[in-house]
């Protein structure tokens, strides 16, 4: 439920009329203050709390009752968009972020040169896996504690900060640490037990869509974060699962605008696993661009055709430079820049 307040409610009676919502109905409240009106979320159990009661209170213009499950996630508690801060770097403003880097962190040499690379070619951010969650137990798992440290490297040499995933709660201090935008991948979206541990704490989290996941079950998993205190989260769509076998996964262009309509948080996409293929990454990312993104995560890789995963759609940072001219002119076509 929401209540929007008459204009002039000061500060204090907002936060008086939280105290006496909280004690009387066991709710939790969340306050958006804006430039224009007030709007406290009620979030919990408010089945206690009835319409006509609410739109009693003095201080109260309008009460509207939500359907959706999910509320701190939902747009109607916070009609601005939210702007996700990594450091100096802003995701859900005019710029569109765009983070590039390696599959998986394979040597310090290797990571350094990438980040230079991609930072001279436009990208703020650093990505880079170190504790890989494989489909095969034998394939390549990630260099673990030893790659984070790398990233923490290419991070003092360029600046740009490092995003990385995360697979248990067990690294969270290693993550605390080491890494700037903690990446929750597909396969880990609904591990609420993880969930809960990363709503703990105050690092901005990147979560990905899981690949038979709906848009409504992307949001409740961002509630599981929201709901522990920490509304620091970026969603990503990164393709899903569907009959098409012509690319890795199908992406769901439609998932941004729809997210954007239901959600304030930001929406990246991710092409490289979305398409599978490294022709694709320029097509897919102009399309989302063209579509309403706040940012691109693109795989990229000096070598890929000796990449120790995902290597087929990894792009050289040259190809890297190339993409980023050109989707430049996309981004300015909607009043935006990269
Ligand atoms: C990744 O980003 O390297 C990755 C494994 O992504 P996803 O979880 O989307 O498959
Ligand atoms: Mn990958």
């Amino acid at each position: 439920m929401i209540l929007v307040l008459k204009n002039g409610v000061t500060r204090e009676k907002t936060e008086n009329l939280c105290e006496f919502l909280q004690k009387n109905y066991g709710v939790q409240t969340n306050t958006i203050y804006g430039s224009q009106t007030t709007i406290i979320g009620l979030v919990g159990d408010t089945s206690a709390v009835g319409v006509e009661a609410m739109q009693m209170l003095e201080e109260v213009e309008r009460v509207m009752k939500v359907q959706e499950p999910y509320k701190r996630a939902n747009r109607k508690f916070h009609p601005d968009n939210t702007i996700v801060r990594i450091g100096d770097v802003e995701i859900g403003g005019d710029k569109i972020v765009v983070c590039a880097g390696p599959c998986s962190v394979e040597s310090e040499e290797q990571v350094l040169g990438i980040a230079e690379a991609v930072k001279t070619s436009g990208a703020t951010l650093f990505r880079g896996g170190a504790f890989k969650p494989r489909t095969s137990p034998y394939a390549f798992q990630g260099l673990k504690a030893e790659g984070l440290m790398y990233l923490k490297r290419a991070k003092a040499k360029t600046g740009l900060p490092v995003v990385s995933e995360i697979t248990n709660a067990s690294q969270l201090e290693l993550f605390l640490e080491f890494v700037d935008l903690i990446q929750v991948g597909a396969r880990n979206m609904q591990n609420f037990e993880l969930l809960k541990e990363l709503g703990r704490i105050s690092k901005p989290i990147l979560l990905k869509r899981g690949f038979a996941n709906s848009v409504d079950e992307m949001l409740m998993s961002a509630e599981y974060i929201m709901s522990g205190g920490n509304s620091q989260i970026i969603l990503c769509e990164r393709g899903i699962r569907t009959f098409e076998t012509s690319t890795r996964n199908t992406l769901d262009i439609s998932a941004v605008p729809v997210l954007k309509s239901r959600t304030h948080l930001p929406v990246v996409v991710d092409p490289s696993h979305a398409g599978g293929a490294a022709w694709l990454v320029e097509p897919l990312s102009k399309a989302a661009v063209a579509i309403g993104a706040d940012g691109l995560i693109i795989e990229v890789h000096n070598d890929p055709k000796h990449a120790l995963s995902d290597g087929n759609q990894s792009l050289t940072p040259e190809d890297f430079d190339g993409v980023m001219n050109r989707l430049r002119p996309v981004a300015e076509s909607i009043g935006r820049y990269i």
